[in-house]
């Protein structure tokens, strides 16, 4: 890297071609002129590794896979949005099977007398 080099922090919102996960990974982006004086970026992850890409090395965090893209950041709120969705549909909803009513509505359930 060179003397002018500058670096600046993003987030990018990554989507799961798997599974369909969504996720946030900030990222330190550094911009320098290369030997052959173009201009160039790394990224640094949150764990310091040096990427060429923010796309480089990157897996699912919940199946492995690798079919991993980079959503747009309005994508992205829609993808977070969907989410929060699929999390509210999640409560707790108990599937009973249907009782049969043998007795009218308020009779207690015990044979009749004999
Ligand atoms: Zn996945």
């Amino acid at each position: 890297m060179t003397a002018d080099s500058a670096s600046a922090s993003t987030t990018y919102t990554f989507v799961c071609g798997d599974c369909g996960r969504v996720w946030d990974a900030s990222f330190r982006i550094t911009l320098f002129t290369d030997p052959n004086g173009r201009p160039s970026r790394v990224y640094v992850d949150e764990r310091g590794r040096v990427l060429r890409s923010p796309l480089d090395h990157t897996v699912c965090p919940s199946c492995e896979g690798h079919k991993v893209h980079v959503l747009s950041p309005d994508l992205a709120a829609r993808a977070h949005a969907a989410e929060r969705a699929v999390h509210r549909r999640r409560t707790p909803h108990l599937h009973l099977p249907h009782l049969r009513r043998s007795s009218p509505a308020g009779q207690p359930h015990e044979p009749p007398p004999a």
